[in-house]
């Protein structure tokens, strides 16, 4: 998929997309050409650019925030039946996954955010099948669940590094695609973002990394040794992308080598994707005028 951008023409003005962010930036379901996904781009952007990101980002924050709290209001007063929202991603080392965190979801009430980052799965993790430990950080009702990296690690460093047999790995995209079928019917709003970068950009983060003595701890050796594997981890992100894009589950491809787009593409695939929902405030489950009268006679 190209990325169009009809909005890079420079103007004082306000100029508004003719299409939603979620729908620029959803993959379209069949096969993928990753050199055909700019990671520099900045599709249905409305500004200039990084000057006044900070502005547009800082103004999805009080909507999202009311979409979330009415989302959080629901799961607390009908739990069973109450949304919850996944929002999982994905990238290579350095895409941002934590800036994404910070500047997009840091825009809504942390109590209503469950964060969950997968690492190399533990003993304990690895004697389960691969969904296990997925299924026991889902969120709860009401709640947005953020994956920092996911199951799909199961089909990408998994994969290029030979983890498990190309039998095993292979079977895993049905799995996935099924149980993400299972999440959507049971009434999660699943939104899986693809942060896009270049490995031209990646190198320059890295080395920004070791430039700066605050950002060593950020810095793993390990990052050189995936980078050099970039072609491999491109096609396993290609299968990732082409094989489980389902409306249940769509993929987001977020060109990411702009922080400041990333940041707000994030924000308002959200924020979009949260007003579909058309979340009403729940109903009070109490006599509201017997309560006022209870209340005004303290
Ligand atoms: P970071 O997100 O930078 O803290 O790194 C986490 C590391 O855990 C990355 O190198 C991932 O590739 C690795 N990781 C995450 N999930 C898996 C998995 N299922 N199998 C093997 N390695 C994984
Ligand atoms: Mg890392």
């Amino acid at each position: 998929m190209v990325h169009t951008c009809g909005m890079a023409k420079k103007s004082n003005s306000t100029v508004r997309p003719s299409k939603s962010i979620s729908e620029l930036l959803r993959l379209p379901e069949g096969p993928v050409n990753m050199a055909s996904l700019d990671p520099a781009g900045r599709p249905g952007y409305p500004g200039h650019g990084k000057s006044d990101a900070d502005g547009y980002t800082a103004a999805i924050g009080p909507i999202l925030a009311d979409l979330q709290e009415r989302l959080f209001a629901n799961g607390k007063s009908t739990p069973v039946d109450a949304k919850r929202v996944l929002l999982v991603l994905q990238g290579m080392d350095t895409s941002g996954k934590g800036g994404v965190i910070t500047h997009a979801v840091g825009l809504v009430d942390p109590q209503g955010v469950h964060i969950k980052g997968f690492k190399a799965p533990t003993p304990e993790e690895l004697s389960h099948d691969f969904l296990w430990r997925i299924r026991n950080a889902l969120p709860d009702p009401g709640m947005i669940g953020i994956f920092d990296r996911s199951h799909y690690e199961d089909v990408l460093v998994v994969r290029v590094e030979n983890l498990v047999p190309v039998s095993e790995w292979d079977g895993r995209y049905d799995l996935i695609n099924t149980f993400e079928a299972e999440l959507a019917a049971a009434g999660y709003l699943i939104i899986k973002c693809f942060l896009n970068i270049s490995p031209g950009e990646q190198k320059l983060r890295l080395a920004a990394r070791l430039a700066d003595p605050s950002k060593y701890w950020k810095y793993n050796p390990r990052d050189v040794n995936a980078h050099e594997k970039w072609g491999a981890y491109m096609e396993a992100y290609k299968d990732a992308l082409e094989r489980c894009n389902t409306d249940a589950a769509p993929w987001y491809v977020i060109p990411s080598d702009r922080k400041w787009y990333r940041n707000w593409a994030i924000a308002e695939i959200l924020k979009e994707q949260l007003v579909a929902q058309g979340f009403t405030w729940p109903a009070a489950n109490f006599d509201v005028a017997a309560e006022k009268a209870r209340v005004a006679a303290i």
